[in-house]
């Protein structure tokens, strides 16, 4: 799989522009939520009739919820009946959801046509778009059917930041501070001594920070593509965060999830003498700096959850589970370490 694309970091970017240089087939379906079309439906317009784009928005309601099969189906039967082919290519332009559902529609229809990811929320310029994961959530499990399926070319404008409510601005911010933990920490620090800089959407301060982390991010998904190994490191607070989610129905957060995540599986680390006092309290320091607070939940439903996580696996002849779990040693180092359930359960 060619992991070479190219992803563009900038401000006042004419996406379209960049998409002709691709020199595709001119035939795009752009994948939008009904809330980023609302907000730039007359800037995409004007941008593509300038550059001669043919292009048509296929729309889905915004949210979680619609990270399903069946929104998934209606894309593609939509994109069908207006007559997209299999020279046709999919623009991805909105948040992880978008990229995500826009990604598997992209990697299914007609056996993969080209998809390009134009993230929208911070989460997705520094996250999502990177490294070619696509899923929808299934009832029981958030990202249960998915795919590896790389984009030709991610276009991170950071102007588009400028309309993201604080709350998606944290969530986005979670992931960041999950690259400075898990692979550096004077990313971590520079994200500490630029808070207000990040909160006043300064621009300089915003492409740093989104460089830094597609660049941890990238070379972490260079490595290990399909995630044999190192790519495992990235799910750092996601055992615990995708439990959340599934007990609290998607209703809360991925980036509050995650974040409540990270700062119970470093509480762990802490109990079991890796992560050390200081370190800790930094973490949740800087987290509770971005909105996170504590998630009220049943062990026993957790527990169960997590039991059924697909990062698990079975030994001893499929007798015993073994969940792995990402552990700080430090900021900037972490280390997998598996579990049975019943160690789980006297941790928590
Ligand atoms: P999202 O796509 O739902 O976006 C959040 C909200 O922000 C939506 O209501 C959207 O309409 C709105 N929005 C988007 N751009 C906006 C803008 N510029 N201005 C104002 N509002 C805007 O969610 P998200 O937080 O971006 O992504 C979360 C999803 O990403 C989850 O489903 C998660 O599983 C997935 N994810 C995937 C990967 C991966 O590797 N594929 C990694 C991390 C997260």
């Amino acid at each position: 799989m060619d992991l070479s694309y190219s992803v563009l970091i900038s401000s006042g970017i004419n996406i379209a522009g960049e998409i002709r240089k691709l020199g595709l087939n001119n035939n795009y379906a752009v994948i939008i939520d009904d809330a980023v079309h609302k907000l730039y439906k007359d800037k995409i317009e004007r941008q593509f009739s300038g550059e001669k784009l043919n292009f048509k928005f296929i729309l889905f309601r915004h949210g979680e919820r619609s990270k399903s099969l069946k929104v998934f189906r209606e894309i593609s039967e939509k994109m069908l009946k207006l007559g997209f082919d299999r020279k046709s290519s999919v623009i991805a332009l909105g948040g992880g959801v978008t990229g995500d559902i826009a990604g598997y529609v992209a990697g299914t229809f007609m056996r993969g046509i080209p998809i390009i990811q134009v993230p929208t929320t911070l989460l997705a310029q520094v996250d999502s778009s990177i490294g070619g994961k696509v899923a929808v959530d299934l009832k029981y499990g958030k990202n249960a059917t998915g795919l590896f399926y790389q984009p030709l070319k991610v276009i991170i404008d950071i102007d588009f930041l400028k309309t993201l409510p604080d709350d998606e601005l944290n969530n986005g911010m979670i992931e960041i501070i999950k690259h400075g933990i898990i692979k550096e920490r004077k990313y971590f620090k520079f994200v500490e001594d630029h808070i207000s800089g990040i909160r006043n959407n300064e621009p300089e301060i915003l492409i740093k920070l989104i460089h830094g982390s597609c660049l941890i991010k990238g070379e972490v998904v260079r490595k290990d593509e399909k995630e044999k190994d190192l790519r495992r490191i990235l799910n750092f607070g996601h055992t615990i965060g995708h439990a959340i989610e599934v007990i609290k129905h998607y209703r809360l957060s991925h980036g509050l999830a995650v974040g409540f995540g990270m700062q119970v599986e470093a509480e762990i680390s802490n109990k079991l003498g890796y992560l050390s006092d200081t370190d800790l309290d930094s973490v949740r320091k800087i987290i509770g700096g971005f909105g996170i607070k504590p998630v009220k939940y049943s062990k026993k439903m957790l527990l169960n959850i997590i039991k059924n996580d697909k990062k698990n696996h079975r030994i001893k002849n499929g007798l015993e589970l073994v969940i792995p779990l990402v552990l700080p040693e430090s900021i900037g180092k972490v280390r997998i370490r598996n579990f049975s359930l019943k160690e789980l359960d006297e941790l928590l």
